[in-house]
């Protein structure tokens, strides 16, 4: 694919050691390299390291802008690995990743969709995992994917004449990677809102609208799985397949009938 020209790799090279001939290829081509380890190859996903390591079902913000059963299913049955998988897995790809990055290869953060939100702060996490510095990590949130994506006059940092897009952190994430989850305020282009309810501030404040699933008296009480049909079209999608309709939502199969009656 480097030889073909594309502009930037979807997915972490899944071997374990990068020789040198590859490190230069990639260098000299100027393709960037988006590793994804939240969905690692040639490993468990990285993923799986932060349903074992913390408890995400717990984490109040991600539940009020997420509905509570998605965080749930993906989340509280948690597979417990021997923590050698991780470093043999995404931390080994973590640590290829840096071995690229200071050849000069544009390393970005791509959190793969897996749980918006939080991802990607797992992704920019595990960054470090294989050796970034907090500032490096943090580069592969915000400038270099500008620069892979030729953005990087309109976006990418803190510059006079650039758009408005950015974040207010509450705590240093250069002393503690953990940091980047303390979002105080978020920015988009221009226009402030407080990141805790995202209630639109500032200088023209506005409460937010319900989510669907806000809208619904039992769509999010413990343990949530049920789910008015309705619903889970909204969050989530439809698969026709033969006689049966599917509808998902997110990682969970939500409901199933028959189109047979
Ligand atoms: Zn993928």
């Amino acid at each position: 694919m480097i030889l073909d020209g594309h502009t930037t790799i979807e997915h972490n090279m899944p071997i374990a050691v990068l020789q040198d001939d590859v490190v230069q290829l990639w260098k000299r081509s100027q393709t960037a390299y988006t590793p994804t380890l939240i969905v690692n190859y040639g490993s468990v996903s990285g993923e799986y390291y932060w349903y074992q390591h913390t408890n995400v079902w717990e984490k109040e913000r991600l539940l009020r802008f997420t509905p509570r059963e998605v965080i749930d299913a993906r989340s509280r049955h948690r597979t417990m690995l021997p923590e050698e998988e991780y470093v043999n897995g995404h931390i080994l790809s973590s640590k290829n990743l840096k071995r690229l990055s200071d050849a000069g290869v544009l390393v970005n953060m791509g959190a793969h969709g897996q749980i918006q939100g939080i991802g990607a702060h797992w992704e920019i996490w595990m960054m470090t995992q294989g050796g970034m510095s907090a500032l490096e990590a943090l580069k592969t949130a915000t400038i270099n994917p500008a620069k892979s994506l030729g953005l990087d006059a309109n976006v990418g940092s803190l510059e006079t004449g650039k758009l408005a897009d950015l974040i207010v952190l509450d705590k240093n994430p250069l002393e503690n990677i953990y940091n980047t989850e303390k979002i105080k305020f978020t920015m988009a282009n221009g226009r402030l809102y407080d990141a805790e309810e995202m209630n639109e501030t500032g200088n023209h404040p506005k409460a937010r609208g319900k989510f669907p699933w806000e809208l619904y008296k039992n769509a999010t009480s413990f343990p949530g799985m049920m789910k008015q049909p309705g619903m889970a079209v909204g969050v989530g999608s439809i698969d026709r397949s033969g006689d049966y309709l599917l509808l998902f939502s997110n990682a969970s199969l939500v409901i199933f009938w028959s189109l047979k009656k």
